[in-house]
């Protein structure tokens, strides 16, 4: 049992055979047979026009106090608790405030559940589409339902992609990590950049797969990523922030280098 004096082990963390919510594994079976190529380039087209709404930033994180993530085996607790936990370890550690600032909004993207999206098509970790499924990515069984595991040439070599392309140049399956980044990507230093845009594709920065599409750029921030990763999932705990006492320090810091408002 988890406790305050007891807290969670971390090999207790991401145990994706016995997770503590059925809901996770049916997730995982949706996500990976409906996250096309074709289904990416959809997505990106239509949401990247960001025509939905503007918003300030706290009037997304209302939202997300709504929401629960289906996908995580390590929290049921709403998003805001979870950004909080994330950005409070990260000031407890004396990161530069621009990572701190990083940890509390790093899941925003989220907000596409308001635009009506299923889950499946938001949370989860990511993979690359349009090449081959590496057998590193949690639940890749689930792939065989897929219909680009059956296109000869998304399955072989480097797929669609030339060796060393980067991931930038790489169509991620789509969800809160591509869409944030492309809400913030002026605003913040290239760091923060890539953790909040490959914060979920464990398979590249836990497991070492997709090495072939890395570029120099994408070698270079791996070590950001791998720093940004223990904060988002080890913070996780039952106990929750306080947020109208951390309110204002958040405040300052998003004023410091966001835009008041947002178009999503
Ligand atoms: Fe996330
Ligand atoms: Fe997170």
């Amino acid at each position: 049992m988890e406790t305050a004096a007891n807290p969670k082990q971390e090999d207790a963390f991401r145990n994706y055979a016995e997770p503590a919510r059925e809901s996770v594994r049916e997730f995982y079976r949706q996500n990976h047979a409906q996250q096309t190529h074709a289904f990416v380039l959809a997505k990106k087209a239509d949401f990247l026009r960001f025509n939905r709404r503007e918003m300030t930033w706290w009037d997304a994180l209302d939202y997300l106090n709504t929401l629960v993530d289906d996908s995580d085996p390590d929290t049921a607790l709403p998003q805001v608790d979870h950004l909080l936990q994330t950005a409070e370890a990260m000031r407890t550690d004396a990161q530069p405030d621009w990572m701190v600032l990083t940890g509390f909004i790093h899941d925003l993207g989220k907000v596409l559940c308001l635009f009506g999206e299923p889950q499946w098509a938001v949370v989860g970790d990511t993979f690359p589409t349009g090449c081959p499924y590496s057998s590193k990515v949690v639940y890749s069984e689930f792939f065989a339902a897929n219909p680009d595991a059956k296109r000869h040439e998304y399955q072989t070599g480097t797929g669609i992609y030339a060796a060393g392309c980067g991931l930038s140049n790489v169509d991620m399956s789509w969800g809160h990590d591509e869409y944030l980044y492309h809400l913030v990507r002026d605003h913040l230093p290239l760091p923060a950049q890539y953790m909040i845009r490959f914060h979920s594709f464990y398979a590249w920065h836990r497991e070492g797969a997709y090495d072939y599409l890395q570029d120099e750029t994408d070698r270079a921030m791996l070590p950001w990523v791998r720093k940004f990763n223990p904060y988002d999932l080890y913070s996780k705990s039952a106990a929750r922030p306080q947020l109208a006492a951390l309110k204002p320090y958040y405040e300052d810091l998003m004023a410091k280098y966001l835009p008041l408002t947002v178009r999503f």
